[in-house]
């Protein structure tokens, strides 16, 4: 265990690519470099409220003192350390923006673990850089719990995601017009250290092929694969790279379905190379099951980015991450071919994916593929919660006799009364998949398994976290930390006291369901 003062970082990245040394933290463009030095601002009082233990110790890293809590706020940098904010472009809403870059993310340095793997390690929220735009480079809490909350929700969900490490609150105080109406208020500013193999984008790769800076683009891309794909070689290695890409992408999606998670802001920028979840923003999980649900208010005229979207979303973004290959590659025809590869592939999984959820031995025939089809169609219908009705459906009993029966075996995950036509949909549902659980190759205990596995039974909600930040801002932190020890065994009934329906309160609350991109 070493503390984050007394560690030799390492800089690997720094020192292998072109970056603007001179530390100016105005914004500006920044042809011809792939980073830009930035020194974190120094905060008034860094406070530390959250550090995650079993993280930390995965990586070797002590728990905090007092130096490593002056790191944690931007207030000291170690002389190993490098800062730097990176430089990418992306598009946002389906338009090409140019250049973005990490405007108020600095990477601090390289940490490498006992185990020989290395992590960056960035603060979110420490002040400008040259990419701030008209930005000020902070964070307020509330974003800063969501992100920290939620991203270690997501590790321990089992799906691949940055982690969070700290969260500190930095004793100053930060304007933010929270609904867009021109009602600018004081909230207090925060920082979160996130870790990741690395944070790179896909915006990243679209930059350089923008710019035209072909020798930077080939060798970002090499870098890339020996660091991180480095099983991945030959003379084809370009092609099959983007082919892993393609594929941890389509797995990142289907893993979001499973468990209902919107993410609201897939722009190019917040797609990570490695298929992590990344750029935790206005996100949310699915209450109510409504494919056409964004939780992003400024998503709303489009619904872009709503839940049922996201997999054509994540193959549109994967076309921008091929048009940024095209230089590197000659015979484009084989980059299309990758590319194309996401349907066949994402939906195997969806289907292995369905298959755990329901219990079943696989989506083995057309009946199959058609019994999922109607639980879609039926679930759309009556939108139950989403989470507690897959966990009725674990328990679901063999001899429900009528649709009323069976209407009250899964009321307490309804938010509303069902259409009649529906409810009888739902028993046509209910009577086919008992016959083909029947059918099923594997015993009743391993479907059972699999069910409780693929089934989350608590879910970060956002009423959730909406309550635990203003409590957190009134100085207590007692739901907060139920939501951070809960979140750590989201399959286990042992937290079955936020086992309900998101409240009626809640619906119509700002920050409850819809969130602004105001962070
Ligand atoms: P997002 O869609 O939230 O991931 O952000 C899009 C871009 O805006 C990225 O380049 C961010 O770094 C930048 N950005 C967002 N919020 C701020 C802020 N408060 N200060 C500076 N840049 C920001
Ligand atoms: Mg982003």
């Amino acid at each position: 265990m070493e503390n984050l003062s007394s560690k030799r970082f390492k800089r690997d990245f720094v020192d292998t690519f072109p970056g603007d040394d001179s530390g100016d933290l105005h914004p500006r463009q920044t042809p011809g470099v792939l980073y830009s030095k930035a020194r974190p601002t120094p905060v008034r009082k860094p406070e530390l409220v959250a550090w995650s233990a079993e993280l930390a110790d995965s990586l070797g890293i002590a728990k905090p003192n007092p130096d490593d809590i002056q790191i944690l706020g931007g207030n000291l940098v170690t002389p190993t350390m490098y800062p730097y904010a990176a430089c990418y472009a992306g598009h946002q809403f389906g338009n090409w923006a140019g250049q973005l870059g990490d405007g108020r993310a600095i990477t601090l340095g390289e940490w490498e673990s006992h185990h020989g793997n290395t992590s960056e390690l960035q603060l979110k929220g420490a002040g400008p850089t040259a990419y701030s735009r008209r930005a000020d480079g902070r964070a307020v809490l509330r974003s800063s719990v969501r992100e920290y909350l939620m991203s270690e929700a997501m590790h321990y969900l089992n799906i691949p995601t940055t982690r969070a490490l700290a969260l500190v609150t930095t004793g100053d105080m930060v304007t933010r017009d929270m609904f867009y109406d021109g009602r600018p208020a004081d909230e207090p500013g925060a920082i979160v250290m996130r870790t990741a193999p690395s944070f790179l984008r896909f915006g990243n790769f679209e930059m350089l092929a923008a710019r035209n800076e072909i020798d930077n683009l080939t060798q970002l891309v090499n870098w890339t694969i020996e660091r991180f794909y480095p099983h991945i070689e030959g003379d084809e290695k370009v092609l099959h790279w983007f082919g892993e890409v393609v594929e941890r992408t389509a797995t990142m999606i289907v893993e979001w379905l499973r468990v209902g998670f919107v993410h609201g802001v897939m722009n190019t920028d917040n797609m990570s190379v490695l298929g992590l979840t990344i750029d935790y923003g206005p996100y949310s999980f699915l209450d109510n099951y409504d494919p056409d649900f964004t939780p992003n208010t400024t998503d709303l005229p489009g619904k872009r980015y709503a839940f049922g979207k996201q997999a054509n979303i994540a193959y549109w973004n994967l076309s921008r991450l091929a048009n940024a290959l095209v230089p590197m590659i000659s015979d484009t025809g084989q980059l299309e071919s990758q590319l194309r590869r996401y349907e066949d592939f994402y939906w195997s999984k969806y289907y292995a994916m369905m298959a755990n959820k329901l219990g079943m031995d696989g989506i083995n025939n057309e009946d199959d593929v058609k019994l999922v089809g109607e639980l879609t169609k039926v679930l759309t219908a009556i939108q139950p919660d989403m989470t507690i009705f897959y966990q009725l459906l674990i328990d679901l009993p063999t001899d429900l006799a009528t649709e009323e029966d069976m209407l009250n075996f899964f009321r307490s995950s309804l938010y509303g009364d069902p259409e009649p036509t529906d409810v009888t949909q739902l028993y046509a549902f209910v009577t086919n998949y008992q016959a083909r659980l029947r059918a099923n190759s594997c015993t009743r205990e391993d479907s059972l398994l699999r069910m409780r596995k693929a089934n989350p039974r608590f879910i970060l909600r956002n009423y959730l976290l909406h309550t635990a930040i203003e409590e957190l801002q009134r100085g207590e932190n007692n739901l907060f930390l139920k939501l951070q020890h809960a979140l750590k065994d989201p399959y286990s009934k042992n937290h079955d006291e936020f086992f309900k329906i998101r409240p009626g309160w809640a619906t119509q609350q700002a920050g409850c369901s819809m969130l602004s991109c105001s962070s």
